[in-house]
């Protein structure tokens, strides 16, 4: 009966055992693995804080000068390489993913930089 809970039902329900017995002890090591899973970021994090050009800008400024010492002519997310037109995505540490990459990973696994494991936001 446990394995049909929730996470949320399990947790209160763990909460109220008055002695843990070894039949509980896949609901405690579900619940360890539960609280494992990284921190996400919501859409609306992503967009008020990654800065996005597109490949073709990015470009121009290595052209200007700037550099980016992280670039590379792929993304890391699908190993794709980058054209003109794709949205790209520098993240605070300095690394790079298309736009839609980044968000799909930011979103879905995980907060940390999938290269360098920094804090995306
Ligand atoms: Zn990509
Ligand atoms: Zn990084």
């Amino acid at each position: 009966m446990m394995a049909d809970m929730s996470d949320d039902d399990l947790r209160q329900y763990v909460a109220t055992i008055p002695e843990i017995l070894p039949v509980h002890y896949d609901a405690l090591m579900r619940l360890h693995d539960a609280d494992k899973v990284p921190q996400t970021v919501s859409v609306a994090d992503l967009n008020a804080s990654l800065f996005v050009d597109t490949f073709e800008e990015i470009m121009n400024h290595v052209l200007d000068g700037k550099s980016y010492p992280c670039f590379s002519s792929e993304c890391f997310v699908c190993l794709e390489d980058y054209n003109g037109p794709d949205a790209i995505a520098h993240l605070i540490c300095g690394h790079f993913f298309h736009k839609t990459c980044a968000f799909q990973y930011f979103e879905r696994y995980s907060r940390l930089c999938p290269i360098c494991k920094e804090d995306v936001l």
